[in-house]
C-alpha cells in the first residue's frame, strides 16, 4: 500500500504555506474579585492578551523551517492557527496559494488532512484504549484513504516505515516506550498522507538519545516522502540539527528569522546572540551557560517599544518608545531591531 503523501502535488516554487499578519488574542476575563467590585462602579474590564502579533511566515514545499523561542513566545500558539485546532483574531493563514478562511469544504479537508501536528507528549495524544492498529489507521479509512480490508497491511507498513515491529500491531499505547510511542504518533501522521507536519516540542519529552532516533527519522521521512516540516521548539540546539530556516520569536512576535548557518555562524537580533550565548561551547569542552538576564514579560503587559528592551543590553530611549520594525538586512535574512537602521537590505 503506497503510502506517497499530498506534497507530491505543490506547485513547483510556491510556498506550501503562508502566514500573512497572523494575530490571536485572548481575552483574560474579569475575576470575581473584579466582578464584586464592578457592582460599587470600578469599571474592572476583560485584559486582551496578544499570543501572537503580525507574524508573517512562507514555508516552501519541502522545506524544514524551526521556530525557536522561550516558553511562551508564541510559537505554539502560532502551530495550533496553523493545524486549524485554534482560529487566528487576524490575518491570514494561505495553503498552497489559498487563503483558508475562504477554502471550499473540500478544500479545507484536503488541508486537514494534508497537515498534521504531532505533539510533546506521545502518551496524551493516544487513546489509552484503543490498540495501534485502529489509532494509526482509523483516520485512513474515515476519510477514504485506504478500504477497511485493507487498513491492517496499511498499518503495518507505516509501523515498519517509523521503525515499529508489525508484530505489535495489536498492541495498547502504554505497551510501549516514550519513544515507540512517538513514533505510532509519527505513524499515525503519516497515515492520512500529509504534505507537512508540525512538530510542537516533538522529542522534548524523550532521552537524548532516543531524541536523536526521532530527530534522525523525521528527516528520513522528509527525504523518503518529500514531506515538509515546521520544527518548533525552545531548543537550539535541535532546531539545527533539522533545520534549513530558523525563525526566531519572542513575546509572540518573530524578531529573526535566516537561513540555519547564517543565523549560528553571525545572528543579528540581540534576543538571538543571547539565546546562541546559552548554548554550551561542547567544541571547547566546557558546559557554560550565559542566562539571559531578566524573566520574560507577561504577554498580559508587554512593555512598550521594542518588546525586548527590558532585557536587551543594547537597549536605548528609542527602543523604549519605538517598536522596531521586521526588515530585511540581507538576502533571505529578517530582523527586527533599530540597530539595523543604515543596514542595506
Ligand atoms: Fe535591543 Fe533596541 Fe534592538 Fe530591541 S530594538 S533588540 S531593545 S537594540
Amino acid at each position: 500500500m503506497s503510502i506517497e503523501p499530498f506534497g507530491q502535488t505543490a506547485a513547483a516554487g510556491a510556498p506550501l504555506l503562508e502566514l500573512r499578519g497572523l494575530t490571536k488574542t485572548f481575552s483574560k476575563p474579569v475575576s470575581l474579585g473584579g466582578r464584586i467590585a464592578n457592582i460599587f462602579g470600578a469599571g474592572q474590564v476583560a485584559v486582551q492578551v496578544r499570543a501572537a502579533s503580525d507574524v508573517d511566515l512562507s514555508v516552501a514545499p519541502g522545506e524544514v523551517v524551526g521556530i525557536v523561542g522561550e516558553s511562551g513566545c508564541g510559537k505554539s500558539t502560532v502551530a495550533r492557527m496553523l493545524a486549524g485546532i485554534s482560529a487566528p483574531s487576524g490575518g491570514q493563514v494561505r495553503w498552497r496559494g489559498r487563503a483558508l478562511a475562504e477554502m471550499s469544504p473540500e478544500a479545507r479537508r484536503e488541508f486537514a488532512l494534508g497537515v498534521q501536528m504531532i505533539f510533546q507528549d506521545p502518551f496524551a495524544s493516544l487513546n489509552p484504549r484503543m490498540r495501534v492498529a485502529d489509532i494509526i489507521g482509523e483516520a485512513a479509512v474515515v476519510h477514504g484513504i485506504v478500504p477497511r480490508a485493507q487498513m491492517r497491511a496499511y498499518v503495518t507498513g507505516l509501523m515498519e516505515k517509523v521503525g515499529l515491529s508489525g508484530a505489535y500491531i495489536d498492541r495498547f499505547p502504554h505497551q510501549f516506550s516514550g519513544g515507540q510511542r512517538q513514533r505510532i504518533g509519527i505513524a499515525r501522521a503519516l497515515a492520512v498522507k500529509p504534505s507537512l507536519i508540525i512538530c510542537d516540542e516533538a522529542v522534548a519529552a524523550l532521552d537524548v538519545s532516543i531524541q536523536a532516533q526521532v530527530l534522525n527519522l523525521f528527516m528520513d521521512l522528509r527525504d523518503e516522502l518529500g514531506l515538509t516540516y515546521l520544527f518548533i521548539s525552545h531548543n537550539l540546539g535541535v532546531v539545527e540539527h533539522v533545520s534549513d530556516r530558523v525563525v526566531i520569536m519572542y513575546l509572540g512576535r518573530v524578531v529573526e528569522s535566516a537561513p540555519t548557518a547564517a543565523l549560528f555562524e553571525a545572528p543579528n537580533h540581540p534576543y538571538t546572540q543571547l539565546l546562541l550565548a546559552q548554548l554550551p561551547v561542547l567544541e571547547a569542552g566546557a558546559q557554560e551557560y550565559a542566562p539571559i538576564q531578566g524573566e520574560l514579560p507577561s504577554p498580559l503587559a508587554p512593555p512598550p517599544g521594542c518588546p525586548f528592551n527590558p532585557r536587551c543590553p543594547l537597549a536605548t530611549d528609542r527602543c523604549r518608545g519605538e517598536l522596531p520594525v521586521l526588515r530585511e538586512i540581507a538576502p533571505g535574512r529578517l530582523s527586527a531591531c533599530h540597530l539595523n537602521e543604515g543596514v542595506p537590505g
